[in-house]
């Protein structure tokens, strides 16, 4: 058993799992497949994207693993859905799957997986600092997650991009002691008590490597969170979208206030940083800041044109 492994939690979940009995007609043939509590949230095609796609309103098995490897990846995606909506007749090497969270994704940070349904299956981001540990959005409190995160020294710092990925906040604070950051515009009554509010428009620096950036828009309150200047993690205010082959936000989805998510847009352009890790939608890395502010030049100009 792997440090910090519940396995039995791991089971648990398992067990609460998806239903053959449901599973959409439109999954290739084989042991993995999704059912029909899928909330189409995009996390396993974001993960898995040779394995699982999207299918109109929810997601699909399009390739059964095909090597260990592949299997390794499916399982990581049947753990990290928020819904327990991914199924498989073969579960060896759950175990080995669950143990792989938090996943190292370069740059010193971590994908918590263990999405959860109370955030839409918005992913969550794991960073070790010497000043303290980092945690950006809320993960499903996973017993097994949260082992391994207080194997890495805890959470000392927990920053809410907006009031919709809260998800366990207050799990997460109770286990940990973490100060919790969200901006005063998106508080409500189960996050009045965070630690650290911020107010108004201005960056504030919450480390020597770290700069809170107010960028209201999809919510009042929403924000980014840019690392050493070079990631910037963005919440549900950008992110990549593979289908347009930019960088994206939606108008749709703005819960707020349209025009003040591109100005906020605008005034990303004036920070440095070469990658982004998004709540939902694809992540993405340009080569230097200069391209990446190049790709936001290009989203500006499109998202600015008729809906
Ligand atoms: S991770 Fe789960 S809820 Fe999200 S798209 Fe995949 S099957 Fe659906």
């Amino acid at each position: 058993m792997g440090s910090g492994l519940d396995t039995g939690a791991v089971h648990a979940k398992m067990r609460a799992m998806a239903q053959r009995s449901r599973a959409y007609p439109d999954n290739v043939p084989g042991p993995l497949f999704v059912d029909a509590s899928c909330i189409d949230c995009g996390t396993c095609y974001g993960m898995a994207p040779a394995l699982f796609r999207e299918a109109g309103d929810h997601s699909a098995v399009h390739r059964q693993p095909g090597d260990a490897a592949e299997r390794h990846r499916a399982l990581m995606a049947l753990l990290a859905c928020p819904t327990g909506s991914i199924g498989t007749d073969d579960k060896a090497g759950i175990e080995a799957a669950a143990a792989a969270f938090p996943e190292p994704l370069g740059d010193g940070v971590f994908f918590c997986g263990y999405t959860s349904s109370r955030s839409y299956g918005a992913w969550s981001y794991f960073v070790p600092r010497e000043d303290g540990n980092l945690l950006v959005d809320s993960p499903r409190a996973f017993p097994g997650l949260l082992d391994r995160l207080e194997a890495q020294g805890g959470v000392a710092l927990l920053v809410l991009s907006h009031k919709d990925d809260v998800a366990d906040h207050a799990r997460l604070r109770a286990r940990f002691g973490c100060a919790r950051v969200l901006h005063e515009a998106d508080l409500e009554p189960d996050t009045a008590g965070v630690e650290l509010p911020q107010r108004g428009l201005e960056p504030r620096a919450l480390g020597p490597d770290l700069l809170y950036i107010p960028t209201p828009g999809h919510t009042a309150g929403s924000a980014c969170l840019l690392l050493r200047e070079e990631v910037l993690f963005t919440g549900d205010t950008l992110w990549w979208s593979p289908a347009r082959g930019r960088l994206d936000a939606s108008r749709e989805h703005c819960w707020h206030d349209w025009a003040t998510q591109m100005a906020s847009l605008e005034r990303l352009r004036t920070f440095r940083f070469r990658r982004i890790l998004p709540g939902h939608g694809r992540a993405w890395a340009a080569d230097t800041p200069g391209a990446m502010r190049r790709e936001l030049d290009r989203a500006l100009a499109a998202l600015a044109g008729p809906s």
